[in-house]
Order: structure tokens, then C-alpha cells, then sequence
């Protein structure tokens, strides 16, 4: 029996900073601080692309959307995965599942996880049972722990479609 199934892995780590909104999966969370990035500097949509770039054998998002390209500056992650979606159906590669994971001391982000999940999954159009977030802390060891940045890891399992 052959598969045409592919997994990847994504992985994103952003900086805390004063005077920045915290957007996360395309939901703006109230905190005193922010992530700084080119982008909106969404860190778990960022390892989601990533994910389902890499399972679908594609450039990352790096390569992609450059950070130093005025095109991106500031712009909503939740279009850029729109993108990545639309690169994906030219590839007739289709998305099984995500599951991706926020790592952050603070704020508690439980109560945003299903809106997360519905952005994600309808940037995407697959349905929001096809979408995991999940969210841990680092019990306060290095620098998600210390509050400095955020980290996030995603896997995607994708089939591509002959
Ligand atoms: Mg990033």
C-alpha cells in the first residue's frame, strides 16, 4: 500500500515587548505586553505554516513572506496563512490535522483557545476539529519562564492528492 501522507513540524519563538498587542492564532489577547516581529508576529500561526509548508515539502515561511519585505510589515499572519492554504490547494495537498502547541508563562490563554482554533481552521477551510491548540508554561525556566518571549511548536499531517 503506498501513502501519500506527509507530516512536518513547525517551530517559532518571538520576543515580549512593551507596546505591542499579543495576537496569538489571529485572537488579540489583553496583556501588558506583546510579541515584536515584521509581521503581527503571531508565533503559533507562524509554526503552523511552517508545519504544513514542510509536510507539503515547501519553502518555509521565512523564504516566503521575508521579514524585510514592506509587503509583510505589520500584516495579519491569519492572510498569510490564507496563502499558505492557497499554495497548498494548488499543490492538491489537502490537511488532515494540526495540533500545535503555545509555550508562555503568561497570560493564561485557555480562554482563547477555541477562537484560535476557529481562526486557524477557517484560514485554512477545514473544520475546527482538524485544529489543535494547546498552551503550557515552562515552569518559569528560561526565557518563555522569565516572560522575555513566546515559543510555539505545531505539527500538520497533509496528503497530497494524485
Ligand atoms: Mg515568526
Amino acid at each position: 500500500m503506498t501513502t501519500n501522507m506527509r507530516i512536518g513540524h513547525g517551530y517559532d519563538v518571538h520576543r515580549l515587548e512593551q507596546g505591542r498587542p499579543l495576537i496569538l492564532g489571529g485572537v488579540t489577547i489583553p496583556y501588558e505586553k506583546g510579541l515584536f516581529g515584521h509581521s503581527d508576529a503571531d508565533v503559533l500561526t507562524h509554526a503552523v505554516m511552517d508545519a504544513l509548508l514542510g509536510a507539503a515539502g515547501l519553502e518555509d515561511i521565512g523564504s516566503l513572506f521575508p521579514d524585510n519585505d514592506p509587503d509583510f510589515l505589520n500584516i495579519s499572519s491569519m492572510i498569510l496563512l490564507q496563502r499558505v492554504a492557497e499554495k497548498l490547494y494548488q499543490e492538491r495537498v489537502q490537511v488532515i490535522n494540526i495540533d500545535a502547541t503555545l509555550i508562555a508563562q503568561a497570560p493564561k490563554v485557555a480562554p482563547y483557545r477555541l477562537d484560535m482554533r476557529k481562526n486557524l481552521a477557517a484560514a485554512l477551510g477545514i473544520p475546527v476539529d482538524q485544529v489543535g491548540v494547546k498552551a503550557t508554561t515552562e515552569e518559569h525556566l528560561g526565557f518563555t519562564g522569565d516572560g522575555s518571549g513566546m515559543a510555539a511548536h505545531a505539527v500538520a499531517l497533509v496528503e497530497r492528492m494524485s
